[in-house]
């Protein structure tokens, strides 16, 4: 086979198509059958050859594409593409920090290093190390979120729906929990509380309306098969104007009175008072028990920047309980989430070093200036690889908690935003960039806003930008 025969539009018969076996045997499988192994080189190259022995009986088959070299390459890239992980890195230029669909918070190198150390070795999930005896894997992590949250017991799961599910199960089975109208939120992705709440085995009985729920309204609906007043946090929505619900200290009174806990789903739940940093205000964890919340859970991969998991803290004997429930056996965290959850938990001991240490803060207080300069530096290069179709510019923007964290709050921002620059209506085209910028080696999501294509810098690391500018050369059409 000469280099000429790369090159040969003659068409080829079925004949000329060379044998399995003899493929196999070419200097040009090698490497394949090194990387890929014969099972997988084997099946591509049976269903490879039958396609070229149909184009021979259709008569278009060219003599360059039954050369070994043509037919291995053919087959490199079919097994290229077949085994590329289906989970890749992207950019995240949406604007939102905590992108559900991106997922959410990304760990400080403390929690990557300890999910290392335990992929990779042994670990005390559920050993005791002093007594030699059998341990409990909640135990990690339970005097950590006390100490944080001035709970006195704490117990973790999968996810936050996994733990409001667990808690109105082990602690509202066939009773009824009370929860205000305005309350009964739906999360995205199919998480809603009456829906949980039915699946829980509880009957809600909600109270007040939408806007507007009194103290009363709890009062009057209490009675003998009521097992708790629920708060759910309004994560994704706000309501405003003339409305009104009843305060958590409130409510936690009314409780008392009939012997009843108050439970909490803060969603979100933040440890530190984030204004300190800037942020928006919003009631801790710590504020939630002292207010008498005797249950209060969140999640682990929202504000407080962890792993994925679900947090519940609160009494004592009411944790206890939630312990006992088979569910929680069900739901139950791995050792990677624990080894993730401890080192990101430790960090909240020392606030001064947080909003350095943990990437979620570092992301959502980053210095406009900083953003700003991004922008600049990028802007020549993203601008010369989409040419004279568009045009880009540095552009002051808002950026987005994420989550159903304060959904009404933005974050000023800076990015660069893309523009039609050709003439009719730019929304067609704006998708068609959207869709090159997936098609990236590692792909660029951004969002459309104000007929443009905005790219928002604020969760672009210094350390990624090398690896972002590097591939526009690349940007398929
Ligand atoms: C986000 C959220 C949930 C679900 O939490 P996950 O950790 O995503 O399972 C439940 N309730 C509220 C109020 C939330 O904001």
């Amino acid at each position: 086979m000469s280099v000429s025969d790369l090159q040969d539009n003659t068409p080829a018969s079925a004949t000329d198509i060379p044998s399995l076996d003899r493929l196999l045997k070419s200097q040009d499988f090698q490497l394949l059958l090194n990387t890929f192994g014969r099972s997988q080189v084997l099946s591509a190259l049976r269903s490879y050859l039958d396609t070229l022995r149909v184009q021979a009986r259709a008569g278009e088959l060219m003599r360059w594409a039954v050369s070994t070299p043509a037919i291995s390459q053919a087959i490199h890239q079919q097994l290229t593409a077949l085994t590329r992980p289906r989970l890749q890195t992207v950019f995240n230029l949406t604007g939102t920090v905590l992108h559900t669909n991106l997922g959410r918070a990304l760990l400080p190198d403390a929690a990557v290093q300890a999910v290392v150390s335990a992929l990779t070795a042994p670990v005390n999930l559920e050993f005791d190390l002093d007594t030699g005896g059998r341990g409990d894997r909640d135990d990690l992590i339970e005097g950590l979120l006390c100490e944080l949250t001035g709970a006195e017991a704490a117990t973790v799961v999968n996810n936050n729906a996994a733990a409001v599910l667990l808690m109105l199960n082990a602690l509202g089975n066939r009773r009824e929990v009370i929860v205000s109208r305005g309350e009964l939120v739906e999360i995205g992705g199919a998480f809603r509380i009456p829906d949980i709440m039915q699946r829980a085995g509880a009957r809600l009985v909600e109270v007040g309306t939408t806007n507007r729920t009194h103290a009363a309204d709890y009062e009057h609906a209490i009675n003998p098969r009521t097992a708790m007043l629920m708060k759910v946090h309004c994560s994704n929505y706000a309501i405003t104007g003339f409305s009104k619900s009843v305060d958590l200290a409130d409510m936690a009174t009314i409780a008392q009175r009939h012997q009843l806990p108050v439970t909490v789903d803060l969603g979100s739940g933040t440890l530190l008072d984030l204004s300190q940093w800037g942020l928006p205000r919003e009631a801790t964890v710590r504020e939630n028990i002292q207010q008498g919340a005797d249950i209060v859970t969140f999640s682990g991969d929202k504000l407080l920047g962890g792993p994925q998991a679900g947090l519940l803290v609160g009494r004592a004997d009411l944790i206890k309980k939630i312990k006992k429930n088979p569910l929680k056996r069900a739901l139950r965290v791995g050792k990677l989430t624990l080894a993730a959850l401890e080192p990101v938990l430790a960090l909240y001991r020392a606030p001064e070093f947080l909003a350095e240490r943990l990437t979620t803060l570092r992301l959502l207080t980053r210095a406009q200036t900083d953003m700003y300069a991004q922008a600049l530096r990028l802007q020549p290069i993203v601008q010369n690889a989409l040419g004279v179709g568009y045009r880009v510019q540095v552009q002051a923007m808002f950026s987005q908690i994420g989550s159903g964290a304060m959904p009404v709050d933005v974050l000023p921002s800076y990015g660069l935003q893309l523009c039609y620059a050709g003439s009719g209506r730019p929304g067609r085209h704006l998708l068609q960039l959207e869709t090159r910028l997936r098609g990236l080696a590692r792909p660029v999501i951004g969002r459309i806003t104000d007929d443009a294509l905005c790219l928002d810098m604020r969760c672009l690391g210094h350390d990624e930008e090398t690896e972002f500018t590097a591939q526009w050369t690349e940007l398929p059409q």
